[in-house]
């Protein structure tokens, strides 16, 4: 019998979202209709925001921020070095300088330390945002961040911890996104992540000029509000009160990085499956928690950090690939030929050549020693618990570990 591939993650569509994409193609909105502000108004209440704005993915979205946020050259960012290359390229894309921060080697995540770190690294006075990363699903702490940042612009990356919950400064735990600690958070919903619209992403904020310049920038930098307006002669007719029915403004070059509406129908469907999809991955995760322990002292699934509820992204373990006497190629291959696909988040993203080449960044130990061991192993809302199961065995006997039996 062949078993079906399983890869390290994947979208889970059922006919529910396929009525809804459908129901725009017989409509009359392909872009910039109903459905996206439908979206995004349930994916602000969904995560406790004021405001949502969607556009084309998460790293399109990054690069709004980093513009919305006026970063640019001359300005250092500080970005965990273990995440996903967008989120320092946004800094990039507006000029502005990207200092590396360490990490946690058992969490992945920049704590406060490796934050204080990075900024004694930075010239004095340029630091300007600090980007964190939700790695894998759980959270920053982000009320000490805040604290230790001050007035810095705070942006969580929160592409992978959609549906989680974590501290806010009132020690109330609230979802991610609620930003009550940051000025902003952005979300994937690329397929691999908690919900699937193909490609998107949703900025949320609870402040409304930012969400405003946001929106801007999303559509090219057109101004149609009359109240903004700075060419007056063109933009009225002479004794008229409404501005002209055609006219709008452009104050700063923007981009086409909109959602569309057969996306955002998508989304808006997905997003009432959210609690679902995260509940199942908590299961499967606690699943692999005990399962893997079983694999002896050499694998251990990743640590729960504190003061967060995970919405699992991902399910990594962090094996001694050394003391086992073996290398993650071939474990990764031989996993590949039993039909499971793992994969490694992320190379530490200071070790590109091009962010090498650029700065002299200090050795990362933290970030090493996480590097050096993880292993994303597949987890998706679609898997039961045999799937678990299946990875866990074939595992241990790709590792030649004996495993118990798993009932
Ligand atoms: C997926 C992801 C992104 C980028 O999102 P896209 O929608 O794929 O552009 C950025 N940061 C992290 C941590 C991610 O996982």
């Amino acid at each position: 019998m062949t078993e079906t591939f399983l890869p390290y993650g994947r979208q889970f569509i059922d006919e529910d979202d396929i009525a809804a994409v459908t129901e725009v193609l017989r409509g009359d909105w392909l872009t910039t209709g109903p459905a996206v502000e439908a979206f995004e108004r349930a994916f602000a209440a969904k995560v406790g925001a004021n405001h949502a704005v969607a556009c084309s993915s998460g790293t399109a979205g990054l690069h709004l921020l980093a513009l919305a946020a006026g970063l640019g050259p001359g300005d250092v960012v500080i970005v965990p070095t273990v995440t996903f290359l967008a989120t320092a390229n946004a800094a990039r894309y507006v000029g502005a300088e990207v200092v590396f921060a360490d990490v946690d080697p058992q969490t992945g995540l920049m704590g406060v330390p490796q934050f204080l770190e990075a900024a004694d690294r930075a010239p004095p006075g340029a630091v300007k945002a600090v980007f964190p990363v939700h790695l894998n699903g759980h959270s920053v702490d982000m009320p000490a961040l805040r604290q230790a940042a001050g007035a810095l612009f705070i942006a969580e990356d929160a592409c992978h911890a959609l549906g989680g919950r974590h501290k806010a400064p009132s020690g109330a735990m609230v979802p991610v996104g609620s930003c009550s600690a940051s000025n902003a958070a952005m979300f994937s919903t690329h397929p691999v992540k908690a919900i699937a619209t193909g490609e998107g992403g949703v900025l949320v904020t609870n402040d409304t000029d930012f969400a405003e310049r946001f929106g801007r920038f999303r559509n090219h930098g057109m101004v149609r509000d009359p109240a903004l307006f700075q060419h007056l002669e063109a933009a009225f007719e002479p004794g008229e009160d409404a501005a002209a029915p055609w006219y709008y403004e452009m104050h700063e070059p923007g981009y086409n990085y909109r959602l569309n509406d057969l996306q955002s129908a998508l989304g808006l469907s997905q997003l009432r499956r959210l609690d679902g999809f995260v509940q199942q991955r908590r299961r499967l995760r606690d699943r692999y928690d005990r399962l893997l322990r079983r694999l002896g002292p050499h694998v251990r699934p990743i640590q729960v950090a504190e003061g967060c509820e995970p919405a699992w992204h991902l399910s990594v373990a962090l094996i001694d690939f050394a003391a086992l006497a073996t290398t993650r190629s071939a474990v990764m291959r031989q996993l590949r030929d039993r039909g499971i696909g793992t994969q490694v988040h992320y190379i530490p993203v200071h070790t590109q050549p091009y962010y090498r080449n650029r700065y002299d960044t200090p050795a990362l130990p933290g970030a090493e020693r996480y590097y050096a061991r993880c292993l994303s192993l597949p987890l998706f809302a679609a898997m039961g618990d045999s799937d678990v199961d299946r990875v866990v065995e074939a595992l241990g006997a790709v590792l030649d570990l004996p495993l118990e039996s798993l009932s």
